[in-house]
């Protein structure tokens, strides 16, 4: 048997723009549906855990409904963008769910990125509100960059700013029902860094939260009984449905763990009685080096998924002797596939260690040459991935949902082939980024702010490999009268950018970077550099 469940029939199905794409038939018809349902079904199970914190489903139901009663009175409805900039916590799940309950559209933002970035995002969805915890109170850019925000919510502390609410502050009212919204109506925008360096904002639909925890439900064969820890980002589009859809509608468990330590995830895992969870591959390295990862009782541990970056094959092998028991599930997708479109069953995880799976059932995977047809078997090509949870484009930006979106299918700038039995394998990247341990950096963005030194003449940025993270950003830079103060870059780059895109090597030229005859810069030359 290839997947864990019994998969739902199928049909296709005419979306969005006029895609026609494979659905799940029978399905529930909204995000808000994912909770109700389990509400219905599993009223006195244990909905959500953070610290102290536990909450069945009777009460979580509760608590958002009574949240998006405080948002309503303050006059957010239908299409309004609230965005949240909270680690996390059981305070994001509650307000992702009481946002969406009104209709209106959650717009979770990375907590590491900066003040800059921010602005840009805030501005681009024209967020009316930001949900934001009080530690994060200093990122926040001054209210002239941001007109559209009326209304902000200190979650955890003092309140910020003139007219600035508490959470708390929402809550007590008289809790409200979802308000009805179409399928194709937009639950969430999710900011993806792109190629021209200006963040775009994937527009996820209802239709598409719904089928990916759908996906997860039938191919790990999820149930009340499943206990997940999310300790990726709820905000990144693997905690969202991984972590939360995925547990909503399995009527499971979500526990939610604020930030990643190895040990502290291991004694947690146990305690808990974890039974599933969904990391990036660097999350897997750092518990196999965990002296906890051979005391820690982890017999319940059933699904170990992983994605956002290639897994190395030699950590399958140990994580499988170590734990033979452990379903191992790579997963293959992106922000603009609403997560879940590639996943590797268990049983071919240990002799397939190179591929990344094969299509889960409502997807499609073309491997197409560059003029535009589809590369024959075995042979490479860029990825186009079609289901219907790709995202509906990218907000206020037609033109890129236009170069991205090609009828249904999107366009993911990875270089792979599939093998005669369905098996896909990734064997480079089109676009030019660092995986830096599943956190993108798209080289441009580096690029442009390092060559805004007064020394520099120019940059580019390259991966580094590193046997933890996968790779991590290296800069080459050419600069002026023998210049070479990397403390400097590093200090002149964080003022712009968030922690993880600061370069951590830097290469000093005396030359200019080495450039083929068009003028395109020869990173893989730079690459080879790095030995
Ligand atoms: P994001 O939008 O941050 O989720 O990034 C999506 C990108 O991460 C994909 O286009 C791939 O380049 C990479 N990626 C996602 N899942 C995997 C995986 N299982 N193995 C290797 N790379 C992956």
């Amino acid at each position: 048997m290839t997947w864990l469940g019994t998969i739902p029939a199928m049909r296709h199905e005419r979306h969005l723009d006029g895609r026609v794409v494979r659905c799940f038939g029978v399905r529930p018809a909204s995000f808000n549906a994912l909770l109700a349902d389990a509400l219905g079904r599993n009223p006195g199970g244990e909905a959500l855990v953070c610290g102290t914190m536990r909450l069945d489903y009777r009460r979580l139901d509760a608590i958002a409904g009574s949240a998006a009663g405080g948002l309503a009175r303050l006059g957010i409805g239908k299409g309004d963008r609230v965005a949240l900039l909270i680690a996390n916590s059981a305070e994001f799940v509650i307000a992702l769910l009481a946002i969406v309950r009104i209709g209106a559209i959650a717009v979770p933002l990375n907590v590491r990125e900066g003040t800059r970035e921010l602005a840009y995002v805030l501005a681009d969805c024209g967020a009316v509100a930001l949900i934001h915890d009080a530690t994060l109170a200093s990122s926040i850019p001054p209210a002239f960059a941001t007109p559209a925000l009326a209304t902000r919510v200190t979650v955890g502390g003092a309140r910020h700013g003139a007219g600035a609410l508490a959470w708390e502050d929402l809550l007590g009212g008289a809790a409200i029902e979802p308000c009805p919204v179409g399928e194709e109506d937009i639950a969430a925008i999710l900011y993806t860094s792109g190629t021209t360096g200006r963040p775009k904002g994937a527009m996820i639909t209802h239709l598409g939260l719904v089928h990916a925890a759908m996906i997860y439900e039938a191919c790990m064969d999820l149930g009340p009984v499943d206990r997940s820890i999310a300790t990726v980002p709820l905000s990144h589009v693997t905690g969202l449905t991984a972590g939360i859809a995925a547990m909503l509608r399995a009527g499971g468990t979500l526990v939610v763990m604020p930030q990643f330590r190895a040990d502290a995830f291991l004694a947690l895992a146990a305690a808990e009685r974890m039974t599933h969870t969904v990391m990036v591959p660097a999350m897997y390295n750092l518990c196999l080096l965990s002296p906890a990862f051979g005391t820690a009782d982890l017999s319940k541990w059933r699904i170990g998924g992983y994605g956002g970056a290639p897994m190395p094959a030699v950590t399958i092998e140990r994580l499988a002797q170590r734990l033979p028991r452990l379903q191992l599930f790579n997963a293959y997708g992106s922000t603009e596939t609403t997560g879940p479109v590639v996943l590797m069953p268990p049983s071919e995880t240990a002799r397939r260690a190179t591929a990344v799976g094969m299509a889960t059932p409502p997807a499609e995977i073309l491997v197409m040459d560059e003029n535009g047809c589809e590369a024959p078997t075995g042979e490479s090509g860029e990825i186009w991935l079609k289901a219907p949870n790709v995202v509906a484009g990218y907000w206020g930006n037609p033109e890129a949902s236009a170069e991205s979106i090609v009828a249904g299918y999107w366009r993911s700038g990875d270089i792979g082939r599939i093998d005669g039995d369905g098996f896909l394998t990734l064997l480079d990247r089109a676009k030019d980024l660092v995986n830096r341990g599943g956190y993108k950096v798209y080289s441009v963005e580096v690029e442009n702010v390092i060559a805004a030194h007064p020394s520099v003449v120019e940059a580019a940025v390259v991966a580094r490999p590193c046997p933890v993270l996968g790779e991590r950003v290296h800069a080459f830079v050419s600069a002026r009268d023998g210049f070479a103060d990397a403390d400097a870059i590093r200090v002149h780059a964080a003022q712009a950018l968030a922690d993880y895109k600061v370069p951590e090597a830097i290469t000093f030229l005396a030359d200019p970077l080495p450039r083929n005859a068009n003028g395109k810069i020869l990173k893989r030359e730079l690459r080879a550099r790095l030995g």
